[in-house]
Formats: structure tokens, C-alpha cells, sequence
């Protein structure tokens, strides 16, 4: 890539101690880990739309779709302050190319789901989403989001990492403002991860693409990235992987002797059950794309979407 993916996050989640308490929420896999390959875009709401260290906690209150930001003892609304601050807010990060926004899990202002919903008199109603997180949500659909709680879970989190990296790549792709070449080349080195998230939207990709002369580029590369993203967002199960690693093998087979045909059936098969994670049929893969020299497939981003250094199909 030619430069650092560029990510927001909850500043607090990299240890700034901005939190109503004074506190801090450190995630070290973020900080540590995944802040080798980005480069964070901190941003806390509360404290940057004015309100201080240490200030009154917030909830949410009223109607899950308009939610309040309400200060808990002492009722004042914050709302509209938040919502001034962030239409400015939200125009600065769109300028920066940000690929993705890690959020605070369960905060009032950060939270991107599934935040308690508060009645005016203090009892619980339901569930709705942060002031914040709502708003950027709103403005940039199409941009991966998540927050630390769900990044705990390992299928999440790799799902998550492997959008960020496709938008990354769909950035710099299209960047000198993208020809039908260039999309017919993004397109192909990303087919088999497509399929591995979903045939459907990896067939509607596939006739959009071969349609691609009939639409205008502005809403072609529009209806290309929308439903990529909405793709991708679907998790690649065991069953998914197992089509493209058979698919993978197909191309090999002409290639492989008897017994590493065998190999690599009884891995895929291992993996199908569940008995080894992902990157053991993708490293025996690997191999022999390398040693057989297989263009289309050495070309494969489904092969290497992330740095392999962050071990995330190591747990899937
Ligand atoms: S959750 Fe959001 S608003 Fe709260 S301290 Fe963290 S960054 Fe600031």
C-alpha cells in the first residue's frame, strides 16, 4: 500500500483518560497490535464538542430512532451541542480518507449499537445507537465500523480488518479517478474473496462488471463499492471457505500429483470440520500457487487480505 490506512477510534479506546471519570478504556490489541498497520484518527465527542474531565455521565433518553443525550443526575441535554459539533466533525474526517471507524461499545455518544434507551424518569426501554456513531453511520455508509467488544470476537474481527483493507485498496485502486481497466482489474483479484462472503453479491458484482459499458462511471463505481461493502459485511463461514478452497483446488488439479491432491482434499475436509483453522489449507494452497505458478490465483487478494503478522485467520 502507499500509505498507512487511516482509522478513526473512540480516543479513549488508545488510553486517553477523556472518559467522564477521568479514566481511560485502553484496548492493547488496538493500540498495540493493529496500530502497527493504521494510523489511528482519535476522536472523542464528548470532550471535543466542550464538555469537560470529569463531567457528569450521559445515557440515552426518549425515542430509539431521535434519541436525547441526557446527563443522568442532573437531566441538562446535550444533544444538539453533539450534533453541532459533528456535522463539522464529520466533514473534517471525510477529507482525510479515513477506511473505518473503531467505536466505544455501550457509550451514550460512541456506541454504534445496542446503546441503552432510557424513559425521562430513568427506566430502561430498549436499545438504540450513539449520537455520534448514529450521525457518522448516517454520512458514511459505506465505510467499515466496529466496536472493541465485538472485535473480540475472532470471526468479527477478522471481518472487520478485511473490509478495512478492501476499501483501502479500492482507494489507491481508483485513485487517478479509475478506468473500466482498473475496475476489471480490482474486480478480478478480489473475486474469489467476494465468493467467500457471499455468491450472491459476488454474482451481482460479476454481471455488473460485464455490464459495465451501459452505466456512467460516477454510478457504476457507486453500485460497484455499495454492493461490495454490503457483500463483505456478511461473514465467511466454514461452509463459504470450503466452496472457495474447492474452488482454488480446481485450478490446481490438472497441476497436483495423486497424493498432494489427496493432501490438500483431506486439509480442506480437516478444516471443513472444524479440526484446523483457515490458514492451514491456505498455507498448503499457498504452496502450491507458488510452485506451480498459478497466475490468476497467485493474484488472489482472498489470499493475503491482511498482514499475516495479525494472525487473524489463525483463529477461524
Ligand atoms: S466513549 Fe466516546 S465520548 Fe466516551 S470517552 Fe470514549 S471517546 Fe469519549
Amino acid at each position: 500500500m502507499d500509505e498507512k490506512i487511516k482509522l478513526g477510534i473512540s480516543s479513549c479506546l488508545l488510553g486517553e483518560k477523556v472518559r467522564y471519570d477521568g479514566r481511560h478504556k485502553l484496548d492493547p490489541f488496538l493500540r498495540n497490535t493493529l496500530g502497527i498497520y493504521v494510523d489511528w484518527v482519535p476522536v472523542c465527542p464528548e470532550v471535543e464538542s466542550g464538555l469537560p474531565v470529569p463531567r457528569d455521565a450521559m445515557h440515552l433518553v426518549g425515542d430509539p430512532d431521535a434519541p436525547r443525550l441526557v446527563t443522568i443526575n442532573t437531566g441538562i441535554d446535550h444533544t444538539n451541542r453533539m450534533l453541532r459539533w459533528a456535522h463539522e466533525k464529520l466533514s473534517d474526517l471525510g477529507r482525510i480518507g479515513l477506511c473505518g471507524f473503531v467505536f466505544k461499545s455501550r457509550s451514550p455518544s460512541s456506541g454504534m449499537r445496542g446503546v441503552k434507551l432510557y424513559t425521562p424518569e430513568g427506566v430502561l426501554k430498549g436499545r438504540s445507537i450513539g449520537i455520534f456513531a448514529g450521525a457518522f453511520m448516517q454520512r458514511y455508509p459505506l465505510l467499515p465500523v466496529e466496536d472493541e467488544g465485538r472485535l473480540q470476537d475472532p470471526a468479527l474481527r477478522e471481518n472487520f480488518i478485511e473490509r478495512v483493507f478492501v476499501f483501502k485498496r479500492w482507494q489507491e485502486h481508483m485513485r487517478e479517478k479509475g478506468s473500466l481497466g482498473d475496475l476489471v482489474s480490482f474486480h478480478t483479484m478480489n473475486k474469489l474473496l467476494i465468493l467467500a462472503h457471499s455468491p450472491k453479491h459476488y454474482t451481482a458484482l460479476g454481471k455488473l462488471v460485464a455490464e459495465a459499458k451501459r452505466y456512467r462511471r460516477e454510478a457504476l463505481h457507486e453500485k460497484y463499492i455499495t454492493t461490495l461493502m454490503e457483500g463483505l459485511r456478511l461473514i465467511a463461514t466454514a461452509k463459504k471457505n470450503t466452496n472457495v478452497l474447492q474452488h482454488m483446488a480446481g485450478y490446481l488439479k490438472k497441476r497436483l500429483s495423486s497424493d498432494e491432491k489427496q493432501e490438500l482434499q483431506e486439509v480442506i475436509e480437516n478444516y471443513h470440520k472444524g479440526l484446523v483453522p483457515l490458514i492451514v489449507p491456505l498455507t498448503l494452497l499457498q504452496h502450491h500457487v507458488r510452485k506451480y505458478n498459478v497466475e490468476y490465483l497467485k493474484k488472489q487478494y482472498y489470499l493475503n487480505p491482511h498482514p499475516i503478522e495479525l494472525m487473524l485467520r489463525n483463529h477461524i
